[in-house]
């Protein structure tokens, strides 16, 4: 047997300090998860049930990329996120053993088609082509828990062209990374390669090419993306 096409490249993460690569299965997104973004995009900053989107495996771009500016948009917003990834596969977890379902964390950047996802809002549409575009999961390597701990108090910032756009602290998040994964695991069964990015800060806007964007959370290495 052979394949009637050839089949596309599996997407995959580096490992701090480390040759080996983590293999990306799926990409979750959590919306609105640090309530002054909530604020700043008309949403509601209480405690309501997190909502989810996804992205496609291979909208990954691997830190140092060249990051094209997508088509379609004339509102290109970074959002910096801190991500999850998986370890062993979970459905159904409890929050006291979810942490355990966290093979290492990362740093990324959930990139938006802005005014394709306001359309899409406005008329009760989902949101894909805003989210889930070619390139739009920009990842920094991972780094494991083994070696590294969790992350629970640690700032979050990014810069564009050396200036601070964002700057909070990810135990600012509404729904906290082992809430997160016993959520999320209702709804999906998670299994090792799932990326789950947590959800960005206030700060949010938009870049034109040129643009360089960096993004760190404390304890992890930097992410830097050139918009070209
Ligand atoms: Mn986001």
């Amino acid at each position: 047997m052979a394949f009637v096409v050839e089949p596309c490249e599996r997407s995959t993460l580096n490992i701090h300090n480390s040759d080996d690569l983590y293999p990306v299965r799926r990409i979750y997104c959590v919306g609105r998860n640090y309530a002054d973004h909530a604020l700043e995009m008309g949403g509601d900053p209480t405690r309501e049930a997190p909502f989810y989107f996804t992205k496609p495996a291979d909208a990954i771009l691997k830190n140092g990329s060249d990051f094209p500016y997508p088509p379609e948009t004339e509102n290109l917003h970074y959002e910096a996120e801190l991500v999850i990834a998986i370890g062993k596969v979970g459905k159904n977890v409890s929050v006291d053993e979810a942490l355990d379902y966290v093979y290492g964390y990362a740093v990324g950047i959930d990139f938006t088609r802005r005014d394709l996802q306001a359309a899409s809002k406005k008329k009760g549409r989902p949101w894909d082509t805003a989210k889930g575009f070619d390139h739009s999961a920009p990842c920094s390597e991972i780094y494991p828990v083994s070696e590294n701990g969790h992350i629970d108090d640690a700032r979050i910032w990014l810069t564009v062209n050396g200036e601070t756009r964002q700057d909070s602290n990810t135990n600012k998040m509404i729904w906290s990374v082992a809430e997160v994964i016993a959520n999320l695991s209702e709804l999906f069964t998670l299994k090792p390669g799932d990326l789950i990015y947590t959800g960005t800060p206030e700060g949010v806007g938009p870049v034109i090419k040129g643009d360089e964007i960096k993004v760190g959370v404390d304890g992890l290495s930097e992410l830097e993306i050139k918009v070209v």
